[in-house]
């Protein structure tokens, strides 16, 4: 991509509504812009990276069995009326009406929708377990939309359902996806911390939420340090695994301010491993059992003729709001650097050459070279000032940097790591280096 030809609006001053650094940075390297309150159209730059994010997530959904589909975001009320949710979800929910004065709302969860597709379509034990899951826009009238896209109305969110036939394997169900939700994390180079939580609207009886720490969380969590220390990246989905998770997470302490119980706290935790921070929260899932299907009459047949109200479970991730927590817990001293799981571009040449000079020419047949290699690449060929650009990309957040200027010999690179020291390579050794980083096979 070459910038001059880019759709990226930077701007100089941003308006002092934004409050905290990730809805600063994205309106300031034009990731976003808000089109009315709380809701935003994502320009080339942030859809970039909102894709990727989307796109670790539906990878580990996969691996861990869950199956993709998708939902409409527009659903009638009638389900709802059923599950009796129609009226007490409250003023978040857009209601509206059609030309044939049917109500409709704009759908800021699915538990309806999806029960109703299970029970018109699944009679038997046979095809249970089931986690069915899809990436899909919701609408929540929030009171107050802030922090840009981390609290908005129009935002985001994959939500998986499971189904299975006891109460015992659904919770083997919940922590599936609780393994798989640290994995996910983890791969965008998060620590999230599944914290104890209330269930509110959803319902039910076992609720984690995944909270990142970073100084400008809405949530205050208090926890044990070791907690912390839980690297989930071997575990295999297996009974045993879940165990150990289950065991780790009850084992040491966290909860938000809605949960704490401070005598409990003070006594099980020591107070040098105690810590209160504040917190994003990114994720959170629920065990709910029958609370859905017992009124949507979501029924299978079991091993023994039984008639049995399906063990439901639904867990969310803010695909949107991670965009910004990404940006809180990475961004600092006026550099930002994504994860390499989703940066937006692999590298970024920063050409210091003018129109078709030699430098240029350059900077060029790198970047043509670097395409044919199979990067994402973007090319500085504006005529901004050398330190406009530089101080542009130390915020657009490209983890690699290739500079061309007049410094180095023809078949030379200075190639820098943002955040690391810059080292003189040749066109091999940077492909190489690449390839390694970004795991790129031909
Ligand atoms: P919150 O407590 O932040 O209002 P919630 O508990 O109402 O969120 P859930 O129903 O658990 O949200 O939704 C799943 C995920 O969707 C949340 O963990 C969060 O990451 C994301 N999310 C919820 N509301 C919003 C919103 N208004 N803007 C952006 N993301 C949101
Ligand atoms: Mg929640």
């Amino acid at each position: 991509m070459k910038l001059s030809r880019y759709f990226l609006p930077v701007l100089k001053d941003i308006s002092s509504d934004a409050k905290i650094k990730s809805h600063q940075l994205m309106l300031r390297i034009g990731m976003i812009r808000q089109s009315s309150a709380g809701i935003y159209s994502w320009l080339p730059l942030g859809y970039k990276i909102l894709k990727k994010i989307e796109k670790v997530v539906r990878e580990e959904q996969d691996k861990s069995g869950a199956i993709e589909m998708l939902m409409p975001t527009i659903q009638s009320s009638d389900i709802w009326r059923e599950s009796g949710r129609y009226e007490s979800y409250g003023e978040e929910m857009l209601r509206f009406k059609d030309r044939q004065d049917r109500e409709l709302l704009y759908g800021p969860t699915n538990e309806e929708l999806i029960t109703q597709l299970f029970r018109d379509n699944i009679k038997s034990y046979k095809s249970l377990p089931l986690m069915l899951y899809h990436i899909q826009w919701k609408f929540r009238d929030e009171i107050r939309p802030r922090f840009g896209i981390m609290r908005c109305r129009e935002f985001l969110m994959k939500d998986t359902y499971s189904f299975d036939l006891s109460k015992e394997d659904a919770q083997k169900s919940y922590f599936r996806m609780m393994l798989c939700y640290l994995k996910t994390f983890q791969k965008l180079e998060l620590k999230a911390i599944p914290t104890k939580a209330e269930t509110g609207p959803i319902g039910g009886d076992l609720s984690h939420e995944f909270i990142i720490l970073a100084d400008t969380g809405e949530s205050e969590i208090f926890l044990d340090k070791n907690i912390l220390n839980f690297d989930p990246s071997n575990l295999k989905y297996s009974e045993n695994s879940f165990l150990e998770i289950s065991n780790h997470y009850s084992k040491y302490y966290s909860a938000t301010t809605e949960m704490h119980d401070k005598d409990k706290f003070e006594k099980i935790t020591t107070k040098k491993s105690q810590m209160i921070k504040k917190g994003i929260e990114v994720g959170h899932i629920f065990y709910f059992g029958q609370k859905y299907s017992k009124p949507l009459n979501a029924i299978v047949n079991s091993k023994d003729g039984k008639n049995v109200n399906v063990y439901m479970g639904s867990y969310g991730i803010g695909v949107s709001r991670l965009v910004g927590a990404v940006i809180e817990a990475k961004y600092n001293n006026n550099i930002m650097k994504w994860p390499k799981s989703i940066t937006p571009f692999h590298v970024a040449i920063i050409n210091l050459g003018k129109k078709n000079d030699s430098i240029s020419k350059k900077a060029f047949k790198l970047y043509d070279e670097l395409l044919k290699n199979n990067f994402e690449v973007i090319i500085d060929d504006t005529e901004n000032n050398p330190s406009n650009k530089f101080k542009n990309f130390d915020l657009i957040g490209i983890p690699f940097q290739i500079i061309v200027g007049s410094k180095n010999k023809d078949e030379e690179f200075e190639f820098k790591e943002l955040g690391k020291d810059t080292k003189v390579v040749k066109i091999k050794e940077l492909i190489n280096i690449l390839e390694k980083e970004y795991k790129i096979v031909k």
